[in-house]
């Protein structure tokens, strides 16, 4: 098998995407979840002639002819009742959120009146109408509120919850199981030996899918055929996606591959001419899709970023993070593979998002990814890339 371009590699992945269900959900687990259906007002929004500053209502009228002292014949709180009449040229005090009653027309905030006993004293300019919201007047009922295709955040949340969709459909993600592989590894609550490192791939793995509501399962394989094919095997029963890092590349104990292919998982990428990341495998056995990484922690999280990810995304029907942003300088890089830089980004007084790429970025190590914002994709076919032009941009 050739090596491929990041590009070959991309419509290759792009297309074996996962084909989710869905379910029902409460709201209040519904955090990153992407909506199976549309979320539509039950009411009119808003549901009653809202009262939207505490003070007084009145008939428009009364003041029109003069009147500028209401004597107050009730109070309405947010909730209340309320009388169902008043005399004329008299007032109730009402609060904001309160149900406008029908004999009043205009609100008039404390702001502008002066409060002497029982009786408002008016001081200002008053409008017909002023300081109520209308029934309906931001929605109908029976519009849609919020698309189904969406991801659900704290607005998403707000909109659905006063609408009443205590539950909701979403789209149902993966199930997905991260391993790790390697004999140097430990788990993270264990005290490695001076030969031994903690097997942080896992959990970031498991972190950059928490937020679509995938609480991912966590395996290690050791560097050993027999155990990772045991493993692999039974992971391939039980999930409906596959990422492991680490044990892929040209080492003499890297036996991942040769192990999937014993496990009837179609090779449908070996090594595609990027930097880093070049080793990443992609195969597929009937539905169970497995992605194999490298195991460099910055080359786990390059392919995590540029195939994983965005794989998940359009998975789930939604628009893969990437954002065009412009080189802040020249960059020159003769190897003919893509090269994923890590980078800064700022917003350039114009307005556009402007990458700096990081001097210091080997691919073990991850201290340089907190200042990175994700990875500038320069393609390959370049070997110089100047200052104010656009490449795309994979976000952490
Ligand atoms: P490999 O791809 O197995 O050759 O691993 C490449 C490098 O990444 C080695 O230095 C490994 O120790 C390291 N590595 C592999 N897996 C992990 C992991 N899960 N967490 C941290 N480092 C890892
Ligand atoms: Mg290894």
């Amino acid at each position: 098998m050739t090596m491929l371009t990041v590009a070959e590699a991309w419509d290759i992945v792009s297309n074996h995407l996962f084909l989710p269900e869905t379910e029902n959900v409460p709201l209040l687990h519904a955090q990153g979840r992407v909506l199976a259906q549309d979320v539509r007002a039950d009411r009119d929004i808003p549901p009653y002639n809202r009262v939207s500053m505490d003070g007084i209502a009145i008939r428009y009228a009364d003041y029109q002819s003069g009147v500028l002292k209401f004597p107050v014949s009730g109070i309405i709180g947010a909730g209340d009742d309320g009388p169902a009449d008043i005399p004329p040229g008299t007032c109730v005090e009402i609060m904001t959120g309160a149900s406008l009653p029908p004999f009043a027309d205009t609100v008039i905030p404390y702001e502008q009146l002066l409060m002497e006993g029982s009786v408002a004293i008016l001081n200002g300019e008053v409008k017909y109408g002023q300081n109520i919201h209308l029934k309906g007047k931001d929605r109908k009922s029976g519009e849609i509120l919020i698309p189904a295709g969406r991801r659900i955040g704290p607005v998403e949340t707000s909109i659905a919850a006063s609408a009443g969709f205590h539950r909701t459909n979403v789209v149902k993600p993966p199930r997905v199981a991260i391993f790790s592989s390697g004999n140097e590894l430990v788990d993270i609550d264990q005290t490695p030996q001076p030969n031994q490192i903690r097997r942080s791939n896992s959990y970031a793995c498991h972190a950059l899918l928490q937020p679509y509501g995938i609480d991912a399962g966590l395996f290690h394989l050791s560097d050993n055929p027999d155990q990772i094919k045991a493993a692999l095997g039974v992971a391939l029963q039980s999930y409906d996606t596959i990422i492991a890092s680490g044990g892929i590349s040209a080492g003499k104990f890297d036996y991942i591959p040769e192990v999937l292919s014993d496990l009837g998982v179609n090779k449908l990428i070996k090594g595609v001419r990027q930097r880093p990341g070049k080793p990443f495998w992609f195969g597929k056995k009937g539905t169970v899709t497995v992605f194999a990484l490298p195991g460099n922690p910055v080359s786990t999280m390059a392919c995590m970023l540029r195939y994983v990810k965005p794989w998940l995304e359009m998975s789930m029907g939604l628009p893969a993070a990437v954002h065009n942003v412009v080189l802040a300088e020249d960059i020159f890089f003769e190897p003919g593979l893509t090269l994923f830089s890590q980078a800064s980004l700022h917003i350039a007084d114009n307005g556009q998002l402007v990458a700096t790429p990081l001097r210091h970025q080997g691919s073990g190590d991850y201290s340089s990814l907190l200042s990175s914002r994700g990875f500038l994709e320069l393609p390959a076919e370049k070997t110089r890339f100047e200052a104010g032009t656009s490449f795309p941009f994979w976000p952490l």
